[in-house]
């Protein structure tokens, strides 16, 4: 435990306390480890404080005493430039004493009666250390794989070190590795173990040449709390080419968010942004290591700032449906097929809002559904409201979350509107993207093949952005294939590209399932998917989303072709 650590020269303690008993019961419990001396009132502490000053490491201090009390001890101590620096911790036996003993600048208290003596040692021990600045070395502190300080002492000491030498400038670091699990699970688990050890070997020598604490937060996550270094990607290139060292056949990488000190910002917050920024690199190839600025505070804030007026859009309306027509284009003149329904935000105070800026939020919050069942019942009400208006039927294709498949009640929710509104399951298309397929397949697979027996069409949302093989993709339930739109994006300039659109068409012929490009804005490429045998368009070439009042008028042209088509 913490008291092993016996000192050679041992620091002096002073106990300020009126009952004798206390005095006795605090000098048993600290006599082998420390000097002590004693005493009885305020006023014989403050003599004895000036006397020892230079000495003195820590002050165990009574509140309530009769001649001077112990809050004017605290005063006196924190009110003297030379005294400051020795640490009080207070005995109380009143919640509200402590307090305000804390806001008064006492390091921590210990409350009486005095009984768990393993606890008063290791506190007395901590503060001692703690305002010394120094480490303390102790077993039960630590993460046995990498001798790294737990997650508790870790922010218990980060605290510390944050109220007692602000002027240390400290950074919060965060360290992880990407896809440990994978790591994990294509080697073994002492494999990992052993690239974990490797990095807090490393982590500990860094710490030997710099001010600093560490922690293995949980599982891959260290944190570190370090003087602020100058360079950071040397730091991490430090660690990365450690664990490049531990296999040649297996790569590892890391990546570093770093939250830079900030006066009044507490370490939990710091390393809050710092794995913000750490979480940021996720997906990204070109650098491993990010700094939290002051954009992403911006975006973070926004962030909390959406999520909370979520509740209240929903229900004054703020959120509207736009929607983009699909054309068959292997029709002359094309024809006007079906929509696709694309939420916004038309936010009172922030104006429009696109999708981009809060699907991916409520998405990672678990709040997409309650946008996404709301895009499904407008979208159903329009199918409904245009039949009657028009007495012609647009589908609309809807999308679902990822995260919208493990509601247990997206089939039942999804029929009710099919029923509410007197549609047929065809009106309603459901798109899904192709990556959700690739992350959580299993599920997704049954649900979607509920889904699709129920009789919902399902379209295969952005094919070609994920990573399915073949295989899979022969396995996936699906009606329609979507081409991501980057295909779409250079065929005009770029044979490679007009050679991936072939390929998506040959695919879809396999599947037997027709296909929709999207985002194609110029006559070119039009041109180009109809030579590929394509057979439905979106994108600005057409039209962009468009209000409801506004798409009526591309259902009125449609009714005018249908009227030439038949005079
Ligand atoms: P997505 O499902 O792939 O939707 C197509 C996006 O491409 C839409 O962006 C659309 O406006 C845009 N687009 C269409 N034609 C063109 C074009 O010719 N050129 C270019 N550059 N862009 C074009 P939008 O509306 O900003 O939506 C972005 C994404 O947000 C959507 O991508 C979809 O993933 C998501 N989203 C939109 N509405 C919903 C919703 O109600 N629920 C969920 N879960 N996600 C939604
Ligand atoms: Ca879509
Ligand atoms: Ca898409």
């Amino acid at each position: 435990m913490i008291q092993s650590k016996h000192i050679k020269s041992p620091q002096l303690v002073l106990i300020v306390d009126d009952q004798e008993i206390n005095r006795d019961v605090l000098g048993m419990i600290l006599e082998d480890y420390y000097d002590l001396i004693y005493a009885c009132d305020g006023q014989e502490a403050i003599q004895k404080i000036e006397e020892y000053q230079d000495k003195l490491s820590l002050i165990m201090l009574d509140l309530m005493m009769p001649v001077m009390d112990g809050f004017q001890v605290l005063s006196h101590v924190h009110e003297s430039e030379s005294l400051q620096r020795i640490p009080i911790i207070v005995l109380t036996a009143e919640k509200d004493a402590e307090l305000r003993a804390l806001q008064m600048g006492a390091a921590d208290f210990i409350t009486k009666p005095f009984d768990m003596h393993e606890v008063i040692r290791a506190r007395v021990s901590r503060i001692i250390e703690l305002s010394e600045g120094r480490r303390l070395i102790s077993a039960a502190e630590h993460d046995k794989l990498t001798m790294l300080y737990n997650r508790n002492f870790f922010f218990e000491y980060a605290n510390r070190i944050h109220l007692y030498h602000p002027e240390w400038h400290m950074d919060a670091v965060v360290m992880n590795i990407e896809q440990f699990h994978t790591v994990n699970e294509l080697n073994s688990r002492e494999f990992g173990d052993n690239v974990l050890r490797i990095i807090g070997n490393e982590i500990r020598a860094f710490l030997a040449e710099t001010e600093g604490i560490a922690s293995r937060i949980e599982a891959d996550r260290f944190d570190i709390f370090c003087k602020a270094q100058k360079d950071y990607q040397a730091l991490l290139d430090r660690f990365q080419r450690k664990v490049d060292g531990v296999s040649e056949n297996v790569s590892i990488r890391l990546r570093m968010g770093v939250m830079p000190w900030q006066e009044d910002v507490k370490p939990i917050l710091l390393f809050d942004r710092a794995r913000a920024a750490c979480n940021m690199i996720r997906g990204e190839y070109k650098s491993h290591l990010m700094i939290y600025s002051e954009d992403m505070r911006v975006r973070e804030l926004l962030n909390q700032r959406l999520l909370n007026d979520l509740r209240q859009a929903v229900q004054e309306k703020q959120f509207v449906v736009f929607y983009q027509p699909k054309y068959n284009i292997q029709c002359n003149p094309p024809r006007l097929s079906s929509a696709e329904a694309l939420i916004r935000w038309k936010h009172p105070e922030l104006g429009m809002i696109p999708p981009g800026d809060f699907i991916p939020l409520f998405e990672s919050n678990g709040q997409i559904s309650i946008v996404d069942n709301y895009v499904w019942a407008e979208a159903a009400r329009q199918i409904a409201a245009w039949r009657e208006k028009f007495g012609m039927v647009i589908p609309v294709s809807v999308n679902l979350s990822r995260v919208d498949v493990f509601d247990p009640n997206l089939v039942q929710n999804l029929t009710a509107l099919i029923r509410e509104n007197g549609l047929d399951y065809k009106n309603l298309k459901l798109e899904v993207t192709e990556s959700a397929y690739t992350d959580n397949a299993s599920q997704l697979l049954d649900e979607v093949g509920r889904l699709r027996e129920n009789g919902f069409e399902i379209e295969m949302d952005d094919f070609g952005s994920g990573y399915s093989s073949l295989n899979m993709i022969s396995a996936m339930p699906l009606d329609v294939l979507k081409m991501d739109m980057k295909f779409i994006k250079n065929i005009e300039h770029n044979a490679k590209d007009f050679r991936l659109v072939e390929l998506v068409m040959d695919i879809a012929k396999y599947l037997k399932v027709p296909v929709v490009a999207e985002g194609v804005e110029t006559e070119n490429q039009l041109r180009l998917l109809k030579e590929a045998d394509c057979d439905l368009v979106q994108g600005y070439y057409f039209s962009r989303p468009l209000p409801p009042e506004e798409f009526e008028k591309l259902i009125i042209r449609e009714k005018e072709i249908i009227r030439g088509t038949q005079a």
